[in-house]
């Protein structure tokens, strides 16, 4: 079959999977349209289980090759993918933008960086992953970190490139070869990274891209077994479903899940940076697994520092996430769409006051206010369910352990923010808080040697570092009787 691209932002994508170092197209498509104008962008390949086999037979034959590699012969071929990302910032940009409606300027300077560092990073940090040895009384323990085989990665369509190459990057370092199924709200960048894998010499079937519905080719994929490792990022409801897919085959599973993370302002905070940062929740419109959707404000600064954040959202331009201005795209999808009306709509009719916001905005169909809620219940939907758009809500404290009460009355265990003057208060409240990460007086900093994950319902595992190594690989200790060898 000839091989189908599209034209998405002047880029020629192609619409069909990666499979053994060449396209193949399915029967049976999807259509994908972009959420900035609803316009047709593609009719992609959707994967069947035959496609899920063939990719994963591809990428077992590839393995023993790859593996054998090391860290050493896989790091040129792996920085030159990073390299050759980077040379293509601007289409993976607009590509990005078109497809999930993120904001444009952030895909260029930050998300297609932070993709290619994702490669060469842990491209570098495999050559650390050797040579480990625990000297005890009796015996010299050597640890081996081996490739596991072929890793399944399973993204979401938020930031899919970034989200997709944090997975990528580790998982080759380690040696394993890989199978990818790309969100399909928002598929194309991870096809462009197959082309882009290609041109950098990834030999055939190292990676593998399967595009199409979570039900049938995500399904596929983590029911294979030939997949030694599932690592996701998603939702924690598909999370339950593809957990019942690891726990039967006993296939380890990484899984990044969803938040509903507190901000939290002590009196004695910088409120002008800790505002700015508030507002900064509605960049992506909200769509952004770590947002700090709950913000819990020390009673005594409560009027001051609403007028300030009230002022900041003001600056959140919502509009065309091309235009350099805009700070607040669509939201992704209609059933999306609908899902956050629907939060929104059943939080007023609970009684929650709108500070502001509160509705669709005039920018078009997928396009919604940035949105604050007070007086919700501690226990309401809008103050415990992740809503993923751009809607926060607003409550008050006036104790330590008020607050950490409060932040901590959740399901979810992602993230945490805190914005403090003080440093030992700071340091008490952030230990007792349950999350995976805490920002203090920062937000969104991200070191890719730190440790990555959720806790409670936001996730299994880490990732990031030597974190990821322990995940991607079979580790290994020999341990060698000292004194016993004759020759
Ligand atoms: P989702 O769970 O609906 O889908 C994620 C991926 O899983 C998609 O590729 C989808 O096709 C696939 N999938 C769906 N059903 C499947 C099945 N039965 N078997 C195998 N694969 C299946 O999530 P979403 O709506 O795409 O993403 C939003 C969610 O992701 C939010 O909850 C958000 O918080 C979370 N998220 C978490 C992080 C993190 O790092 N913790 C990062 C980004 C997004």
């Amino acid at each position: 079959m000839a091989a189908r691209t599209a034209t998405i932002a002047g880029v020629d994508v192609s619409v069909d999977h990666w499979i053994a170092g060449r396209r193949v197209a399915s029967k049976q498509h999807f259509t994908n349209n972009s959420p900035v104008d609803g316009a047709f962008l593609a009719d992609v390949s959707a994967g069947s289980k035959e496609d899920v086999d063939a990719a994963v037979a591809a990428a077992r034959k590839a393995f023993p090759a790859w593996a054998a590699l090391g860290p050493e012969g896989r790091l040129p071929i792996l920085k030159k993918f990073a390299e050759r990302m980077l040379a293509r910032a601007d289409d993976l940009a607009a590509v990005e933008t078109a497809d999930n409606g993120s904001l444009l300027m952030g895909n260029k300077h930050r998300l297609v960086p932070r993709s290619a560092l994702n490669i060469s990073f842990f491209a570098e940090w495999a050559l650390k992953m050797q040579g480990h040895t625990i000297n005890s009384d009796e015996v010299v323990g050597h640890v081996q970190y081996d490739p596991a085989g072929v890793a399944a990665l399973i993204t979401p369509w938020n930031a899919p490139l970034m989200l997709t190459t944090w997975k990528v990057g580790p998982a080759l370092a380690a040696g394993n070869t890989i199978v990818v199924k790309p969100p399909e709200w928002a598929p194309m960048t991870c096809s462009l990274m197959a082309d882009i894998a290609d041109e950098a010499g990834l030999p055939p079937g190292v990676l593998n891209v399967v595009q199409g519905i979570g039900e049938e080719a995500g399904d596929a994929l983590v029911n294979h077994p030939d997949v030694a490792r599932i690592s996701f990022t998603g939702s924690t409801d598909t999370a339950r479903i593809i957990g019942g897919a690891a726990a039967r085959s006993i296939t380890p599973l990484s899984a990044e899940l969803g938040g509903k993370s507190p901000l939290i302002v002590c009196a004695d905070a910088d409120l002008d940076a800790a505002a700015q940062t508030v507002a900064g929740q509605y960049m992506n419109a909200g769509q952004v697994c770590l947002a700090g959707t709950r913000v819990l404000v020390e009673k005594s600064i409560e009027e001051e520092f609403l007028e300030k954040v009230r002022a900041a959202a003001g600056h959140m331009v919502v509009g065309d996430p091309r235009d350099p201005g805009t700070r607040v795209g669509p939201l992704i999808h209609p059933e999306h769409f609908s899902r956050v009306s629907g939060f929104v709509e059943r939080a007023k009719a609970d009684g929650a006051e709108v500070l502001w916001g509160g509705s669709q905005s005039s920018e078009g169909d997928l396009y919604f206010q940035p949105t604050m809620f007070g007086g919700a219940a501690a226990d309401a939907e809008i103050s415990q369910r992740e809503v993923f758009g751009p809607v926060l809500t607003w409550q008050t404290f006036q104790s330590d352990d008020e607050v950490i009460a409060i932040a901590n009355n959740t399901e979810y265990g992602l993230a945490g923010t805190l914005f403090c003057g003080n440093e030992a208060r700071a340091m008490r409240i952030a230990s007792a808080v349950v999350a995976g990460t805490i920002w203090v007086n920062c937000f969104f900093v991200r070191d890719l040697s730190a440790p990555f994950g959720g806790s409670r319902t936001s996730g299994l595992g880490r990732e990031g570092g030597n974190w990821s190594f322990d995940f991607y690989t079979d580790i290994k200790n020999i341990a060698v009787r000292k004194d016993a060898f004759t020759s």
